[in-house]
């Protein structure tokens, strides 16, 4: 009996003195908590919000606060006690709106303190200055008359009272980017941007945008005159010829397309396929020059008839049953088999290659934003990266991808989206809508 208590209480012993370890490496560790920031913080504008996380992995987090400080006065920011230990990770939302604290335009340092549950009462601190910027840049413009065709292409150019992280247009909910250039008059920003085809004065907001490091931003709301625009309307009957001519061209292509009729593939062609090409075009077009390469008006093709023009609203029927609907996005020209086809106008090549309904397509970048699309190619006679000049012999016309006939189907693009190209051909609209107003706005 006696024994047996002896030996009981050498194990109470031992269970004691391991847990007295234990606790003693939980409570005395001496592991400092890190603090995260989401992001960089440099300034502090009108509002600015942050996420601190504080991680502490052995005892957990026992409190956190956050505060600025300028001219000697402190004011607390944000403070975080946890009730009980354990917690090792916490995320803190931070929001300053530096009038609510008093704090003026210049430099301030930020704290931020995290201390664990630890019986030391590890401590990790962390200051920084920042800059407290409260004033939005001003968007002065330089340009003013702006008169637009639905589907048509515009420019802007205005100055800016500071540096910027962000500037440019806003045609709706699109932004369209500024480039800066250097002038007589200081830095201006100029912006190229589309108007959507169906852009009316009820359905249509155009606003110069600017954002500063701070996060402060502006807005200035552009004046415009539009004026009426009627699109065609085309009746295209897809035969059964048709279908057994192209649709093997694309099951090469998409492998899918084999498992379903040829119609079906038709459909899901014009729809799908348009839609993903669409895409490409797009992620294409958002790197850019940033500065302009074209010179004068663009080139259209030499001795072609006009076959399709830009908006023109396509509805698609198969044995007299409407299948199908799309928007056309440039002008068909058609000249004889195998035509040689001509760069409209300066710039780099940025695609070669097939792009689905384009067929042998190519992408010259005109620089800011500016880009024309050559499309159905029989062949592809420049390399991507390469500089072309205006007139210079680029490829050849045919009927790869959605072409019935052998033609180019022409595409012109203003910050990243289909414009109507008639206007870029056409040497005094150019003239009026830009040259004149880049060269006012020096
Ligand atoms: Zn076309």
């Amino acid at each position: 009996m006696k024994k047996s208590l002896k030996y009981l209480s050498a194990v109470v012993l031992i269970a004691l003195v391991c847990l007295g370890i234990w606790a003693f490496m939980v409570y005395c560790e001496g592991e400092d908590p890190a603090i995260l920031l989401n992001r960089d913080v440099i300034m502090i504008g009108q509002k600015t919000t942050f996420d601190i996380t504080a991680i502490d992995k052995k005892s957990g987090i026992r409190n956190v606060y956050v505060d600025i400080s300028q001219d000697g006065k402190k004011h607390t920011v944000n403070a975080l006690n946890l009730p009980e230990k354990g917690i090792n990770r916490e995320t803190l939302n931070v929001n300053i709106v530096p009038e609510d604290l008093g704090l003026h335009d210049g430099t301030a340092t930020f704290g931020i303190s995290v201390t664990d549950y630890s019986l030391r009462k590890n401590t990790t601190t962390s200051e920084f200055e920042v800059v407290v910027d409260t004033v939005p840049p001003r968007i002065s413009p330089l340009s003013f008359s702006n008169y637009i065709n639905p589907g048509g292409s515009c420019v802007v150019t205005y100055r800016l009272s500071e540096e910027v992280s962000r500037s440019g247009v806003e045609v709706n909910s699109t932004f369209f980017p500024s480039y800066t250039e250097n002038t007589a008059g200081g830095t201006r920003n100029i912006s190229y941007f589309a108007i959507p085809v169906d852009a009316s004065n009820k359905n249509l907001a155009i606003r110069i945008l600017a954002e500063d490091n701070a996060g402060n931003s502006s807005l200035y709301p552009v004046s415009f005159h539009i004026r009426d625009k009627q699109f065609r309307r085309d009746k295209m009957n897809i035969s059964q010829r048709f279908l057994e001519i192209k649709m093997p061209e694309f099951q090469q292509m998409y492998k899918y397309l084999r498992e379903i009729s040829l119609l079906e593939a038709f459909s899901r062609i014009n729809t799908e396929i348009r839609e993903q090409n669409l895409k490409t075009i797009e992620t294409i077009c958002e790197n850019t020059h940033p500065e302009q390469l074209w010179e004068g008006s663009f080139l259209r093709m030499k001795n072609a008839a006009t076959m399709a023009t830009f908006g023109d609203r396509r509805t698609y029927y198969y044995e007299g049953k409407e299948i199908s609907k799309s928007v056309h996005m440039g002008v068909d020209l058609a000249s004889t088999k195998n035509a040689p086809v001509e760069a409209s106008n300066a710039g780099i090549v940025v695609f070669t290659g097939y792009l689905g309904i384009y067929g042998n397509t190519i992408i010259i970048d005109h620089g800011m934003g500016t880009f024309s699309l050559y499309a159905h190619l029989s062949s592809i006679d420049v390399q991507k990266e390469q500089t072309v000049g205006k007139g210079e012999m680029i490829g050849h016309t045919g009927n790869t991808g959605m072409a019935g006939g052998d033609h180019l189907h022409f595409s012109m693009l203003a910050g990243g989206k289909f414009v109507n190209p008639l206007e870029w051909w056409d040497p005094h609209w150019m003239n009026d809508n830009i040259t004149e107003k880049l060269a006012v706005s020096q």
